[in-house]
């Protein structure tokens, strides 16, 4: 976002008004002024600003003993609204999403099995018309956020790379853009679920993140001083197994042992490792492959960790809700391999946002970029210091 210089600060202080009362309760103006270090003035002038525009609202003045009590702010959480979808390999969900980064909307359906560009496009489009046709008033929307398995090049919105469907630089947004009124941009979907993470659970700059999607496929990043150091490494195809033809051309990768395609390959009745875990109830051999895949993902967990030496593990994606006993072992795997120092220093937890990760990271993404710039604020923050 450029900022003409005149009016720099003040959209920058606009911008800070509104995430300090999008994330307290209960502030009054004089609150706003003292956190933020602002003169009343323009305090004022701000809140009046955020008032007209309708992103917040005013709640009541009190009486008190002490006389009367200022006005409370607070964030007018359907002011504005996102659309996003979370397109993954196997489901695509497509969310309404308001300013508190509640769903008003979700809707999840199979990604078709090998889709074209021109047939995804087709799809996106007539689900976001589906979604605009059934609001009160489609203006609402402020843009629209699309996750994707996939290696992206998020300031053009291009797909530079996705192996499962052999597309290669697919400019996406571009061919959206011409359809859609509102703007459009699309992101990795593991950098989009830690964006979630950071959003609406509690990751935080001093702590250093290996976050891991383990879904269909097993993506991974890694995270420090809150910034995503690296989110296209090739966790998923660490060797960890002897035999297995991996669907990179190796032999043996963590993939042929725990990640979904490889997990139902084995049981032709099943389509998906939900149904596998149900299925483990009743079958010993399910019950064994899912019990090796959680330890081949604990396994691999140290080899990562040996290097990248992170404070906490971070699992999300569609297999992350796996039974408790599976998990379990995972974390006694690792627990058992990893060298002292390794398993002192390193904890590993599921997502707090459970299967709504990828949704939730693509709200998150939207409400950052259309919305709220926090991700911009915080860079503005540490080059001011
Ligand atoms: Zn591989």
């Amino acid at each position: 976002m450029h900022f003409s210089q005149p009016t720099a600060a003040r959209q920058i202080n606009r911008l800070r008004t509104l995430n300090l009362i999008a994330m307290h309760e209960d502030l009054s103006r004089a609150d706003v002024a003292r956190t933020l270090g602002l003169n009343k003035v323009s305090t004022s002038e701000i809140v009046d600003l955020l008032l007209a525009e309708g992103m917040i609202m005013e709640t009541g003045t009190r009486a008190t003993a002490a006389g009367r009590r200022p006005v409370s702010l607070e964030l007018n959480k359907d002011a504005k609204m996102v659309l996003v979808l979370d397109i993954g390999t196997r489901n695509t969900s497509v969310a309404l999403i308001n300013l508190a980064g509640e769903m008003l909307r979700f809707e999840r359906f199979p990604t078709a099995r090998k889709p074209s560009p021109e047939q995804m496009a087709a799809t996106i489009i007539l689900q976001t018309q589906k979604f605009l046709s059934r609001m009160k008033d489609p203006a609402l929307v402020s843009g629209m956020a699309i996750s994707i398995s996939g290696e992206v090049e998020p300031a053009t919105g291009t797909i530079l790379r996705q192996g499962d469907w052999e597309w290669e630089s697919v400019p996406l947004a571009f061919a959206l853009s011409k359809h859609l009124k509102f703007p459009l941009i699309v992101e990795n979907n593991v950098k989009s679920m830690i964006l979630g993470e950071r959003w609406f659970a509690d990751i935080n700059a001093e702590t250093t993140y290996f976050y891991v999607n383990w879904g269909e496929h097993i993506g991974a990043a890694y995270l420090a001083e809150g910034k995503i150091l690296s989110h296209d490494c090739q966790f998923g195809h660490i060797p960890v197994a002897r035999s297995g033809t991996c669907r990179c051309g190796a032999i043996g990768c963590l993939e042929t042992l725990a990640a979904g395609w490889a997990l139902v390959e084995n049981f032709p009745q099943i389509t998906s490792v939900k149904q596998l875990c149900t299925l483990a109830e009743n079958d010993s051999s399910a019950d064994s492959d899912l019990l090796h895949a959680a330890e081949s993902m604990g396994l691999a967990l140290v080899s990562a960790s040996a290097i990248l030496m992170p404070q906490r593990i971070i699992i999300g994606g569609g297999i992350a809700a796996l039974p408790d006993r599976y998990f379990t072992a995972l974390r006694e795997t690792f627990q058992r391999a990893a060298p002292p120092v390794i398993r002192e220093r390193t904890t590993i937890q599921r997502t707090s946002l459970g299967e709504r990760a990828g949704i939730l990271g693509t709200a998150a993404m939207a409400l950052d970029e259309f919305v709220f710039k926090r991700t911009l604020l915080d860079q503005l923050k540490h080059q001011r210091v």
